[in-house]
This record gives structure tokens, sequence and C-alpha cells, in this order.
């Protein structure tokens, strides 16, 4: 079923993977339904890794994990999705072995592309991610020639700034730093502004494909190469993100050579992102090379300590999420290298102050939602570390769970709490009874013999018991 869904020949408009996720992901953290450890052992671990004829493909990490977000995630992650992009019709979860199917029988690829004549799209179906936008780019010292460069380009595209030549825009810089944050934002921007234009983004990873695959099929069909270099030729804008991946193959870059000359010629505009400068990029030839620097190179570089903070503050007012000054800065004197990690960071000190109830989070639960606490390591742990995880998940209270009460939910609590304190302590069986309230030592076997042999086909009890030993650091 999977090869003949994705088999099909034509690459279909497709869009930044990661960004359609990522915009998922912030739905699915408002979903009440999942919880902050169900949301960082089951969805955070989820990879985006095609999307295929309207279909969102997802890599789990094992066939485990597959079963369970199929099972217990699959509704909420589908409705997040359409949410973000009501264009996606269809959701597969797939794992490592189903991947190296696809890839083997198909023309499959990783990445997204998508060719927009701006005048076609509506606000909702824009393949442009919506929230790239100059207005939501923080700029400092360390962005700004990249970013006034990339905000005169798409104020006019293909038109020099006089005395500055933009053609191409090559903006380099590491990961997770704003380049492709730059490219959709002159997506956005040239959409609305100038709605006749064609704009053509590809991520370079897919260009091998597309190359080769149009190669193929020549053979069958004597217009394909024309139709791939005219579908180039042809655009007002064209954007290649991540040019460190063009892949050094005969004809490849011969091709895209030839499709700069006659793009530039025309003062069409070309922009380009890349980790790094030309020059270090091994994979390209001198002559594209030559082509990649003759305008402007615009790097991105590290945010300093007052941007890291004014981009958390930004994330913020965006998301309509609030932490305290304190945990602001904590963030951001910890992660310094990469604003995607940062955003991460932020969103999982919120998950997880939701869970705990707790509106504003301060340091402590920053610390504890980043699992940077001092938080008990195994050998640290001891019963009662045991028993306020399991109360604070199951949002029970200490004395109940010590008690004689035999509510359902008490007792499901308490058989949890007894299952993980015999897994993770050496503790004898009877000194466990007395921890619980003074029960019998049998009362302790038989409650974890329970959970034991539930967790063979029980689901959501095996859900829990990872999210109590996330919340434990085990
Ligand atoms: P890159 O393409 O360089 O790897 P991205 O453009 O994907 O990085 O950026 C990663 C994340 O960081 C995105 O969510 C983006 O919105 C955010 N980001 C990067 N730089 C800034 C900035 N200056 N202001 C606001 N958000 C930023
Ligand atoms: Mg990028």
């Amino acid at each position: 079923m999977l090869k003949k869904d994705f088999s099909c020949g034509i690459i279909s408009n497709m869009i930044d993977l990661q960004d359609i996720w990522q915009d998922a992901l912030i739905e699915l953290v408002k979903n009440p339904s999942i919880n902050a450890v169900a949301y960082s052992i089951w969805i955070e671990n989820l990879k985006p890794v095609c999307l295929k004829n309207n279909a969102l493909v997802l890599l789990a990490p094992s066939q485990n994990a597959k079963d369970t977000v199929n099972k217990s995630f699959f509704s909420y992650i589908e409705d997040s999705v359409k949410r973000v992009r009501p264009t996606i019709s269809n959701i597969d979860v797939i794992t490592n072995e189903e991947l190296a199917l696809i890839s083997k029988d198909s023309d499959f690829t990783h990445g997204d592309e998508f060719v927009v004549s701006s005048n076609k799209k509506t606000a909702v179906d824009s393949p442009f991610i919506a929230r790239y936008t100059f207005d939501n780019f923080v700029v400092g010292e360390s962005n700004k020639l990249a970013f006034y460069a990339a905000k005169s380009v798409a104020e006019k595209p293909g038109s020099s700034d006089g005395y500055l030549n933009l053609n191409p825009l090559f903006i380099y810089g590491g990961v997770g730093l704003g380049k492709t944050h730059l490219l959709h934002s002159i997506g956005n921007y040239i959409s609305k502004k100038f709605p006749s234009l064609k704009i053509v983004y590809m991520p370079t990873e897919n260009l091998a494909n597309e190359y080769f695959a149009a190669l193929e099929k020549t053979s069958s069909d004597k217009n394909a190469y024309r139709n791939f270099i005219d579908k180039y030729n042809s655009v007002d804008v064209l954007m290649f993100d991540d040019v460190q991946f063009l892949k050094k193959k005969i004809g490849l870059q011969d091709a895209i050579f030839h499709i700069f000359n006659s793009l530039y010629q025309s003062g069409k505009q070309i922009i380009l992102s890349s980790d790094r400068p030309p020059k270090e990029i091994e994979t390209i030839e001198d002559r594209l090379c030559s082509r990649f620097e003759g305008g402007l190179l615009a790097d991105i570089g590290i945010p300093n300590l007052d941007m890291r903070v004014a981009i958390i503050r930004k994330k913020m007012m965006m998301e309509k999420v609030a932490v305290s000054d304190d945990v602001v800065y904590f963030l951001a004197e910890k992660i310094d290298t990469n604003i995607r990690e940062l955003e991460g960071a932020l969103l999982k000190v919120i998950l997880y102050a939701q869970l705990i109830n707790k509106p504003c989070p301060d340091i402590q639960t920053a610390k504890e939602a980043l699992r940077v606490s001092d938080a008990p390591k195994k050998e640290e742990i001891d019963s009662n570390d045991i028993v306020n995880a399991v109360c604070t998940y199951f949002r029970i209270n200490k004395s109940d769970i010590l008690s004689k009460k035999k509510t359902k939910d008490i007792a499901h609590a308490r058989m949890v709490a007894i299952y993980l304190v015999c897994d993770l302590l050496s503790i004898p069986l009877v000194s466990i009874g007395q921890i619980f309230g003074g029960r019998d030592h049998t009362t302790i076997i038989h409650s974890r013999d329970k959970i034991l042999s539930s967790l063979k086909t029980d689901q959501r009890l095996a859900l829990q018991i990872k999210d109590i030993r996330s919340l434990l650091n085990v």
C-alpha cells in the first residue's frame, strides 16, 4: 500500500516539511489531551520525511512508537496538521524499514519543493509559512545584513539596489539561525505585493532527484528534460534553500549553471541559502561558485544574549504564552547557538508548566522541564520521589495513595507507584508494604504482577509509565 501511494511519478506541490510539522506541533500542544510528557516521548520523536500527493509521511523511531502514535495520537495529529495545512488530506506514520522500502522503490524524495504563481494563491493555501514574515523576524547585529538584503530583494526583485548588487542574494549561516525564515519572508512578501510574479522555492536536496527523474523519463517522454529546465527558466524569483546539499553529479550542475545564467540575464531574482559561504562548499564546481558569489554574500551569525531574549519575547507574544523574566533569561543563557532549539525549549517549559498546573513557570519548573534540574538520577531516587511523581502525574493526593481508599483512580495510581518502586529500587517487599501504608507483602506482589501483565497489552498504561519514568528522569 505504501509503495502504491508514494511511487507515483509526479512530485506534487510541496512545502517545507519541517515548517509544516513545527506549525502542527504548535497546534498539537494546545490540545489538552496531550500532556507534556506524552508529547516529549511520542510526538516530538516523529520526523516528517515526505509530503507527497497531499499525504504527510511521519517517521516513527520504532514499531512500538508507530503503534502507540497510531493508537493514541493519530486523530490529534491529523486534526492539527489539517488545521495548519488544509490541503493535506492524509497522514502516514511509518518505520525506518518502511521508509527504506519506499526510498528504494519509488521516486520518493525527502524535503519539499513548491512553485507559486502568486496570483492564484489565497491566504489559506499559500505555500509559504504564514508566520515566517519580516515582521516576525527579530533583527540584531548578527543578522541585520541578511535581513535588510532580503527585504530589499522582496521590495524590488531582480533590480539592483543602485550601488549594491543583490543578485544573487546568498544568505549563509549555521543551523536554526533563520535562513529558511528569511526565504519564506521573501516569498510571503512578494506573493502579496507582486501577485503576478512566479516564485519557485526549492530545498536543494530535492534538485538532484528531480533532475534524475527528468532524465530517466526522457526515454518515454522526450520533453521531460526540457520541462525540467523550462520550469526554472520561466520563473521571476528562484530560491534554492541549503545549497550545501548540491550534489556533484554529472550534468546537474551544468543544468543549474545554464538556468542561473538565463535567469540572471533576464533580470530575474535568485536567492540562495547555505550553512557556509560558496567557497567552502566542496561539492560545487568553480564556475557555479563564482556565480553564487557574484551578488551579495550575507551571513547570519549567532545572536547575542539581548537578541535571544528579544526572540523569546517575540515567540511568547506570537503564541500568546507567558513565562517570567527569570525564565526568559535562563533559556536565553542556556541555549545560545540555535534559535530553533531555543523555541523548542520554551515550548517544553510551557507544556511542562501546564502539566503541573503552574500558569507562570518559574526557574525551577523550567529546569525540571528541560531536565537540567537537580532531579534525582536513577541511583538517587527514593520511594518518596516515585510516589510524588505518580501523584503529580495522576493529580492525586499523596495521603490518598498511601491510604486504604479503593476508588478506581486511587487504586490504579497506587498500583503503578508500587510497580515502579519494585522496578526501580532494590527494597525488600516487606519494606515496600510499609511505605504504602503498612500493606502486606502479598498485596505488593499482586499489584506489581497485575501491572506487569497489563503492560503486555495495555498501550495506555505503557504510555503512563513511560511518562512517569520521564518525570523521574530515568
Ligand atoms: P535555518 O533555515 O537557518 O536552519 P530557520 O529559518 O528554520 O533556520 O529558523 C529556525 C527557527 O528559528 C524558526 O522557527 C525561525 O522562525 C526562528 N528564527 C530564526 N531566526 C529568528 C529571528 N531572528 N527572529 C525570530 N525567529 C527566528
Ligand atoms: Mg533552513
